[in-house]
């Protein structure tokens, strides 16, 4: 398969996973650069946030609500915590399926880098 989180969706591939229902599924990073730090993706393949169609408004929707709560399961939620959505090359966008972080644990600057 070509698409390594479409891999980690179809349990080819493995992935410490923190949630999952039948739109969203959400794993560890593989290289954290926060104490949290979740990788929240539809199951759907959608490239990037360029691709996305009306159908996918409600998956979307679901996946800031599972960041959300994954914040709380942590104890990331009152502190507060960044959820980040990487879109094409010049924002750094690596792996081509759209995919929220959700990082927390500790501060984080504005503007990014
Ligand atoms: P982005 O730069 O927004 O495309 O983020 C892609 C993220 O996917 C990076 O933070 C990688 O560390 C992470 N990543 C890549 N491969 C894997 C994998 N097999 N399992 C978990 N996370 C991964
Ligand atoms: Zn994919």
């Amino acid at each position: 398969m070509a698409c390594v989180f479409c891999a980690i969706v179809e349990r080819q591939a493995p992935a410490r996973i923190e949630y999952e229902d039948d739109q969203v599924v959400a794993f560890q990073d593989i290289h954290p650069v926060a104490p949290v730090h979740v990788l929240i993706v539809p199951r759907r393949h959608i490239e990037t946030l360029n691709e996305v169609t009306p159908e996918d408004i409600s998956t979307l929707g679901r996946c800031l609500y599972v960041a959300r709560q994954l914040a709380r399961a942590k104890g990331t939620d009152e502190r507060g915590y960044r959820v980040v959505l990487n879109v094409r090359a010049l924002a750094g966008q690596s792996v081509y399926h759209v995919h929220f972080h959700l990082l927390g644990g500790r501060p984080f600057r504005w503007p990014p880098g």
